[in-house]
């Protein structure tokens, strides 16, 4: 695939029918629709078989490849790294996630419990991206990013497909932004389909590196910050080929939310949509509830991109206790006070 296309779009959602949900939920949201004064619905992304809509990408990714390949690699430790090793598993191909030594041994058996080998190399993820390069040139696996290749961007694409689909008179897409690959393909679906539909990126305010590139017009470097919002931490690549561009062009608006603002989303939508999401979920409410988004046009669709959660981090939020994460510190809240 040279271009993104629409055709390709929907090409992935046949090829990764069967491995990913697809036509998942899109579920109203009283009290987000009261809060914003406008109907809000929420894409329940977080129902896929590895909890978040990285499968979609990586299945279509695996599902193009040819029979003979040997395997596939990534060094991803988070829903990336779960949705390659799922969707090698169902192809019977094998896969290699590569970490390293600092990675918690439960995130290493979640990925493992999905069928991976896993491969602990050095003492940091450019440790491991080492070693997942060199798998791909002396071993012959194919390395799946997990963000800026065309096969991923589609596969996230089809929940613009499906969102137009189910609603097709929504006016605003909140969506979580991080590398860009889902914000990326989301927004060139809805864009082609219905061009004047507003497309709003939404991140953390510390180390938002879509937000800092499209700023400086070209990918830069930023600080990476521990956030709730884990999923949407690092970089965008200083060679960035696809994402940055895609985000540039089919998002209307870029939304910062703090810490505090995700940590009560967090809690809204456990108590109020008796959801358990990530952070990284939570930024749409954070940016609605805080009143970010003035003039906002109904109906609104929020993707809800995950569920895979500390636990214990999640049961601190939802008590109003206090979360402490690295340097970064958030003073608990009771929820409703
Ligand atoms: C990866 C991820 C995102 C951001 O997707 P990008 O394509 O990197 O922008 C958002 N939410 C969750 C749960 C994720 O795993």
């Amino acid at each position: 695939m040279q271009v993104l296309s629409l055709g390709e779009i929907l090409a992935a959602r046949r090829r990764m029918a069967g491995i990913a949900a697809v036509d998942t939920p899109l579920v109203p949201s009283p009290f987000l629709s009261a809060s914003a004064g406008t109907e809000v619905l929420l894409k329940l992304e977080l129902v896929q078989p590895t909890g978040a809509f990285k499968l979609r990408g990586a299945a279509n990714a695996i599902q193009q490849l040819p029979e003979e390949t040997p395997g596939v690699t990534c060094c991803s430790t988070g829903n990336h790294g779960r949705a390659v090793a799922y969707a090698a598993a169902r192809r019977g191909m094998r896969a290699v996630v590569c970490m390293s030594q600092l990675v918690p041994e439960a995130k290493i058996e979640g990925i493992r419990a999905l069928g991976a080998e896993i491969r602990i190399v050095g003492k940091s993820q450019d440790d491991a991206q080492a070693e997942s390069s060199r798998l791909a040139n002396e071993e012959g696996l194919s390395e799946i990013a997990p963000f800026d290749a065309l096969p991923v961007i589609a596969g996230q694409g089809t929940i613009g497909v499906e969102l137009m689909t189910e609603r097709s008179d929504l006016e605003t897409v909140l969506i979580p932004l991080s590398g860009g690959g889902l914000a990326g393909g989301i927004g060139f679906a809805l864009k082609r389909i219905k061009p004047n539909i507003r497309v709003i990126g939404i991140t953390m305010e510390r180390g938002a590196a879509m937000h800092a590139a499209l700023r400086a017009g070209r990918p830069v470097e930023v600080t990476e910050v521990e956030s709730l919002a884990d999923s949407l931490g690092g970089g965008i690549g200083l060679a960035n080929r696809h994402s940055f561009g895609l985000c540039r062009d089919c998002l209307d608006d870029v939304v910062l939310v703090t810490e505090e603002e995700i940590y009560r989303a967090m809690q809204a939508h456990y108590y109020e949509d008796r959801i358990v999401c990530e952070g990284a979920s939570a930024v749409g409410a954070a940016a609605l509830m805080s009143g970010k988004l003035a003039g906002l046009k109904g109906p609104v669709a929020s993707i809800i991109t995950g569920r895979n959660v500390d636990m214990a981090a999640f049961t601190a939020i939802v008590c109003g206790r206090d979360v402490r994460l690295g340097d970064n510190f958030i003073k608990g809240v009771s929820y409703g006070s």
